[in-house]
């Protein structure tokens, strides 16, 4: 399914706190379509790099371009008008609002603070069409009940409506941090099937995610951190067979 031409790359990104290098020298390119996964343990630097790549943090150094764009120094909304969209490794819901209230949250490519505010200043016809959004992407991922309260979802579904906000900025590229993680076997499932169902729409997908189950099964490439450097790359069969990978993060 990886059809297309390259739309994000990095070149020796790295990003250091200090004396600790989060993100080092980190290079990896992702094709138009495809499903590319990030794998690693703990603490090796892959929601920094998420960072980076969707600039809620500038890199210490390294280029990342997206559709041949030079967005290093990009700040996130900038890059989220450019088509990247991303979900966080917690989840951030307003639980004491609707499904809809929440989805329509991802039409403001702008800070978490300035969205309420921005809520609040819209006009009655951009309201009538983020309304008319935010149902829609409720209704591809499957999540009928629009007036229901974010709070009263199981966790599987509260993930799944961050996707959906995600999702009603009508991103090219989506950035997802660990989906899978606190969800039951049959979410895991329903999440596995929304992805390939997103893939097949043709919505390209960076994934971080410890389920290798579902890793595995998803994504048609795979990229490896440790300790904040790239360990190694390839298809999952191949990084199965790694033996680097198998020694630092597979268990031999
Ligand atoms: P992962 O997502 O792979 O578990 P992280 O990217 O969250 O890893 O963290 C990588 C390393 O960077 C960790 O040692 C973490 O403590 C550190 N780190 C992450 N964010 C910051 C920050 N804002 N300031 C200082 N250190 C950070
Ligand atoms: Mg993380």
């Amino acid at each position: 399914p990886a059809s297309g031409e390259e739309l994000l790359k990095l070149e020796g990104v790295s990003k250091h706190f200090g004396g600790l290098k989060a993100v080092n020298e980190v290079s990896f390119s992702l094709r138009s379509g495809e499903i590319l996964g990030l794998i690693g343990p703990n603490g090796a630097g892959k929601s920094t790099l998420f960072n980076v790549i969707s600039g809620v943090l500038p890199p210490t150094s390294g280029k990342v371009t997206l559709h041949g764009k030079d967005i290093s120094r990009f700040a996130s909304r900038q890059i989220a008008r450019l088509g990247m969209a991303r979900t966080f490794q917690h989840v951030r819901l307003f639980p004491e609002m609707t499904l809809l209230g929440n989805a329509m949250m991802g039409g403001y490519t702008r800070a978490h603070a300035g969205m309420t505010r921005s809520l609040l200043h819209l006009e009655r016809s951009e309201e009538a069409a983020l309304q008319h959004a935010a149902a829609e992407q409720l209704g591809r991922v499957g999540l009928g009940n629009v007036f229901e309260l974010a709070g009263n979802l199981p966790l599987g579904q509260q993930r799944i409506l961050e996707i959906a906000r995600a999702l009603v900025a009508d991103p090219t590229l989506l950035l997802l941090d660990e989906p899978a993680a606190g969800l039951r076997v049959g979410e895991k499932r329903e999440l596995s099937a929304l992805l390939r169902k997103l893939q097949g729409e043709g919505v390209t997908i960076l994934i971080v995610e410890h389920d290798m189950d579902l890793v595995m099964n998803v994504v048609d490439r795979l990229v490896v951190m440790n300790y904040g450097e790239k360990l190694a790359e390839g298809t999952p069969r191949e990084i199965q067979q790694h033996p680097a990978v198998r020694e630092a993060y597979l268990g031999g």
